[in-house]
């Protein structure tokens, strides 16, 4: 089918987007589904500060592509050999969809599978084929298998996740990445203890969802931090008991002070490189340091060797919630329909095709939280 999509064609451009135009929007071809996938009608499709470090030629990907990783949906049509989906479920989509049979599959941790990484690293689907193409046949790659910021996709099912069809589909696109990132590092990866104290380190949306998470797992103090303190208000909202300026000098003694000598958990959501050596300055002897922001492919960091030895220090990393998104998801959509996890705050202004080059542009400036682009125009 031919339908509207937004194609990269280059990385690397500059700022501002709404003038280098990274994304163009133009008329492509879908085809499919094949055995083994689903035709779906994307609805909603979030901007995370990932796919800004792609635009910013962070991290390679094979072009032209389909950009997008964070999307809800209608199943439209199910392909021979899927089951579990009907014409009609209401979908999230998430860039996380394991094989089902590697080692990592097996101990449930699809984030971790190398078969469809390897497949959707070199621009196509789990099953490895592409269903997206130029109208004159030309080559056109999909993003992290699943490509949003298009009418349509085509997708392998174990990149879906049916949700309650309550949940309206501009929020339930928040549930792909921002929301079961920030929850799962929470419950999942850390596991946050009651009456601990936790410390954020970047409160876009990602950030926000953990401040949420850490709220509920009845953390003591949740501290938020940040460069851009008009977002204080904001975490302060859904759960930070305290935020700070990261660019003031006397930030790391006061959240030391504050926390009775370092925090127990500290999440560093930004993936910026100062950012982690801080997150190691406020944590406490036997705290946890949270890796959760994504840099650049060839970034490094430093450890003290011996604090993290003699002060038991733990380093974890937590790629897009550390768990199984069919098993969190739907359990995080619950805790949203109860109030606990208000994630409804996060949605910033939606975006139609035109304005997603200008999108980039305010999220790069940190003016907005989660800006949702809506393919058909409306939800
Ligand atoms: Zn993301
Ligand atoms: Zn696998």
């Amino acid at each position: 089918m031919r339908m509207l999509a937004a194609v990269m064609y280059e990385q690397g451009l500059p700022a501002p987007f709404a003038k280098s135009q990274p994304f163009r929007i133009e008329e492509v071809e879908l085809d499919g589904p094949g055995e083994g996938e689903l035709l779906v009608e994307v609805r909603g499709a979030g901007l995370c500060h990932s796919d800004l470090t792609v635009l910013e030629g962070m991290r390679k990907r094979p072009l032209p592509v389909v950009g997008g990783h964070e999307g809800a949906a209608i199943v439209r049509e199910v392909g021979r050999g899927v089951t579990g989906f009907q014409v009609g479920d209401h979908v999230t989509m998430s860039p996380v969809a394991g094989c089902g049979q590697c080692r990592f599959c097996q101990a449930r941790r699809p984030g971790l599978c190398k078969a469809v990484t390897a497949a959707k690293a070199q621009g196509m689907l789990g099953t490895g084929v592409r269903r997206l193409r130029f109208p004159d046949g030309g080559l056109l790659n999909h993003y992290s298998g699943i490509s949003v910021y298009a009418q349509y996709a085509v997708v392998t099912p174990q990149s879906l996740i049916k949700i309650d069809k309550s949940v309206p589909l501009d929020i339930a696109a928040l549930f792909g990445c921002a929301v079961v990132t920030g929850a799962g590092a929470v419950f999942n990866s850390a596991q946050v203890k009651p009456g601990s104290t936790v410390a954020i380190l970047g409160l876009g949306g990602v950030g926000l969802t953990a401040v949420m998470a850490a709220r509920e797992s009845g953390a003591a103090k949740i501290i938020g931090l940040d460069v851009l303190p008009s977002k204080f208000d904001l975490a302060q909202a859904v759960g930070a008991t305290h935020c700070f300026d990261v660019r003031e000098p006397e930030t790391v003694q006061q959240v030391r002070d504050l926390s009775n000598g370092g925090v127990d958990y500290a999440f560093e959501i930004s993936g910026q490189r100062n950012a982690l050596d801080m997150a190691q300055q406020i944590t406490a002897p036997g705290g946890e340091v949270i890796g959760v922001g994504v840099g650049r492919a060839t970034a490094m960091f430093t450890v003290a060797h011996l604090p993290w030895v003699n002060d038991e220090r733990v380093l974890r990393g937590s790629y897009m919630g550390g768990g199984v998104p069919q098993d969190d998801i739907p359990r995080y959509v619950d805790m949203y329909l109860r109030g606990q996890l208000p994630v409804d705050r996060l949605r910033s202004e939606p975006l139609r095709f035109d304005q997603l080059n200008e999108g980039f542009d305010r999220l790069s400036a940190g003016s907005v939280v989660r800006q949702i682009l809506l393919p058909h125009g409306s939800i």
